[in-house]
């Protein structure tokens, strides 16, 4: 059978409404932004044009993406900037037809540099409040902890976070996954879920202990989903765990090329077949150069996935969101009219 031509599934993919789960804000900065910032703030850049800036993202591995992209977020100092950051994106989003987000945002890489908690979350959540109200872009925050930083800092930041627990979904932990299992933030965690909060945490690609670590996540921090998660498919046990728990996993294709040299195309289908729930998200988009739209495009371009395959991965995404119910019946609802 001749597979569609691709501007008829690139017309698919636009159509489908769509949900994003692992989205990181910071990693939404596009280069032209960096320098507005820069300019507005009075930052001197080592960079001379939005073009040097593509150029320097040479990732081989999670370490060397880090570097820059926490070097990147320095040119945002105020409310308002972190008000642009979200709305940009948000904007990218209704231009492709995303349509639910629960974005991540790490208010350790900003207090840190000096920059309040409420100047973050309230920028974030202001642009929230308009993408819903001008865009149609509905969504829900979720807060993550920086891993490579201490269990004790993860826990101020959670209190600082206790007077926003309206504009807070959940909580997840990212950055540098090297040494810092889940085990390090179990009593925070804990301390999120009886504040009401959602858990979800990275278990990197080909990480250092990451089967121990995927392993933790269940039985120890009892997570509510896992970001990537692809090594799973590693150990049949894992596997059968997280199918039978429903869990979500937030796989993220372009950057998982970018970073371990592979779009993940087949553990994605694997997935699917053992009946775990996978989701397609873009994680960085601005850094790896691909929104929604271009990772399910890859998927189609590299990987030959169907058309039911993406209707299935964008099923998945709006059934393990943490929306509520009722939203969600309404948006799967507008999903299943998609031809
Ligand atoms: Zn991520």
């Amino acid at each position: 059978m001749q597979a569609p031509p691709r501007e008829s599934m690139l017309d698919f993919v636009q159509q489908l409404p769509k949900a994003e789960l692992h989205v990181h804000l910071e990693g939404t900065l596009e280069p032209e932004h960096i320098f507005s910032l820069a300019k507005r703030n009075g930052i001197e850049l080592v960079y001379k044009t939005p073009e040097e800036v593509v150029a320097a993202y040479d990732f081989h591995d999670l370490p060397s993406f880090l570097s820059i992209y926490y070097a990147a977020m320095d040119v945002l100092r105020t409310e308002d900037d972190f008000y642009e950051l979200a709305m940009h994106y948000f904007q990218r989003a209704a231009a492709q037809n995303v349509v639910y987000v629960e974005p991540f945002f790490d208010p350790q890489a900003h207090t840190s540099r000096g920059i309040a908690f409420d100047t973050v979350i309230n920028g974030i959540a202001r642009a929230q409040q308009d993408a819903a109200a001008s865009l149609g872009v509905e969504s829900n925050l979720i807060m993550c902890f920086l891993r490579d930083m201490s269990a004790e800092s993860a826990a101020e930041h959670l209190e600082m976070a206790v007077g926003h627990l309206d504009k807070l979904i959940g909580v997840g932990l990212d950055s540098d996954e090297k040494d810092n299992p889940p085990s390090k933030f179990a009593e925070v965690f804990a301390r999120a879920r009886d504040l009401g909060l959602k858990l979800t945490m990275h278990c990197d690609v080909n990480q250092k202990d990451i089967l121990e670590h995927i392993g933790e996540c269940l039985d120890l921090i009892a997570v509510d989903r896992i970001d990537h998660g692809v090594n799973a498919l590693q150990d049949d046990a894992l596997c059968t765990e997280i199918a039978r728990r429903g869990l979500g996993l937030t796989v993220c294709p372009v950057s998982n090329r970018f970073v371990v040299q592979n779009l993940t195309g087949n553990e994605i289908r694997d997935m699917l077949a053992r009946g775990m729930k996978a989701t397609i998200n873009s994680d960085d988009p601005a850094y790896f150069r691909a929104y929604m739209n271009e990772n399910l495009m890859a998927l189609v371009e590299d990987a030959d996935f169907t058309k039911d395959e993406l209707m299935t991965l964008t099923r998945n995404a709006f059934e393990v969101s943490w929306m509520s119910d009722e939203r969600k019946t309404d948006y799967l609802e507008r999903l299943e009219q998609v031809q």
